[in-house]
């Protein structure tokens, strides 16, 4: 079978940098997302949970049992100027204290936060408690709260729970404590990973937008979920200005959340080599 990037190149290796797995808010396991990925035929693929690695080191056992190229990955939460804005990281060291303390620092901060946010919404007599979030092997975030609103029959949908409660400025939204983008992307290099701006398309403030575009990161989002060539190609454009790392990804969470499928933006080997070499050189420099 042939397949055709989205820029028209005939590619037969397609590598989908970006989803999320059950140890954040994706719906699919760790095996689950592995096996969905040799399924449409991906040759490559990286799960980036919310502020977590523990899909690692066992994902990577699996897939390299079932023959798929899996790049560790992450997507860590950070703030510009409190506006949330979305740092990948790949290719670092699986032992990296850095990243481990980070992953941390944002366990801690979304207990406090998932906290405020529950607090938030009993006073709007909408009663949550603990218990009810808990058994999340992983991140807990928003995305598990709008699940239980829904559930409660308090909204229809996880968009309308967001739409109503807990997207920025709604009723119950809490922005919790912050880390800055540029601390992200030095523990990212501290690591001796590759730090790649997420989603750069759903930046609100073009304030931010220009403030991140000046800091030390070494790659950008541009292939993103349901994006056109045409909504991506200034992102290409500027990509390739700043000597950048062309990057894409679906974000897919799974088959019931409103996000693209699961290798609806990709990259091809060469672009996915660049990352994976990296990977290879610092986790088993014996063997690069
Ligand atoms: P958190 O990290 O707890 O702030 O939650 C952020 C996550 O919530 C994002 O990564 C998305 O997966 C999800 N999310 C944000 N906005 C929406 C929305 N309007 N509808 C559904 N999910 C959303
Ligand atoms: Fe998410
Ligand atoms: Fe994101
Ligand atoms: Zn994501």
């Amino acid at each position: 079978m042939q397949l055709f990037s989205p820029n028209g190149i005939n590619e037969d290796f397609r590598a989908d940098l970006h989803c999320h797995s059950t140890f954040s808010d994706g719906l699919k396991s760790p095996h689950e997302l592995i096996d969905l990925a040799l399924a449409i035929g991906l040759r490559g693929l990286s799960i980036t949970d919310h502020d977590t690695t523990r899909a690692y080191p066992d994902a990577l056992e699996y897939a390299k049992k079932k023959g798929l190229l899996l790049l560790n990955g992450i997507e860590f939460s950070a703030h510009y100027q409190a506006e949330p804005v979305h740092v990948l990281g790949y290719g670092f060291c699986t032992k990296s204290e850095e990243i481990a303390g980070l992953c941390a620092r944002h366990q801690k901060r979304r207990e406090e936060r998932n906290q405020a946010i529950l607090d938030k919404l009993r006073r709007l007599g909408i009663s949550i408690l603990p218990e009810e979030l808990e058994g999340v092997q992983g991140t807990i975030g928003r995305p598990h709260i709008a699940h239980l609103l829904v559930v409660k029959g308090i909204v229809g949908s996880v968009k309308e729970a967001f739409a109503r409660y807990l997207a920025e400025d709604k009723l119950a939204y809490v922005a919790g404590r912050s880390v800055s983008v540029e601390e992200t992307i030095e523990v990212i290099h501290q690591a001796q990973g590759i730090a790649v701006l997420a989603h750069p398309h759903l930046i609100k403030r073009s304030t931010t937008i220009r403030g991140v575009l000046k800091m030390p990161f070494d790659g950008l989002e541009c292939y993103y979920a349901h994006f056109s060539i045409e909504q991506v190609k200034k992102w290409i454009d500027l990509a390739r200005q700043k000597g950048w790392f062309v990057s894409g990804g679906s974000d897919y969470h799974g088959d019931l959340k409103p996000y693209n499928a699961l290798g609806s933006s990709w990259v091809d080997k060469e672009r996915f080599e660049l990352l994976y070499d990296r990977f290879l050189a610092v986790n088993f420099p014996q063997k690069a």
